[in-house]
């Protein structure tokens, strides 16, 4: 498959796929005139690199990643559901502090004590 086809199959831009290409993290084999040709293997770690790189994983975590072999591995993937983990927490108080304003009786959010409560990280741990 072509490069152009790849791209879009995974949903990234072309030159992304080159710049994985140039680190080593997916390299397709190259066609007789040198273009870059995605096997079916290939499109399978380049959607497994796409789904660690939305979950937030940078290349170099990816890498360890993709071998279950690697030293590190399960160190990284822990540090990633932490860091999702505290995400969710953000995003639920957000979701809390907005369900919230909407019934919110204070004709300015900042004359709520409520209100004003959110985004408190309270005192440290
Ligand atoms: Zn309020």
């Amino acid at each position: 498959m072509r490069i152009a086809d790849a791209a879009r199959e995974i949903g990234v831009a072309e030159h992304v796929l080159r710049h994985w290409d140039d680190i080593g993290a997916v390299s397709p084999e190259r066609t007789a005139a040198g273009h870059r040709d995605y096997s079916d293997e290939h499109l399978h770690r380049l959607r497994v690199l796409r789904a660690c790189q939305e979950v937030g994983m940078s290349l170099a975590e990816i890498r360890l990643v993709l071998h279950r072999d690697e030293s590190g591995r399960t160190e990284v993937i822990t540090r990633q559901r932490e860091h999702l983990r505290a995400q969710r927490e953000r995003l639920e108080d957000a979701e809390r502090f907005l369900a919230h304003v909407i019934d919110c009786r204070h004709d300015l959010l900042t004359r709520c004590p409520e209100c004003s409560l959110y985004g408190d990280p309270g005192p440290p741990a």
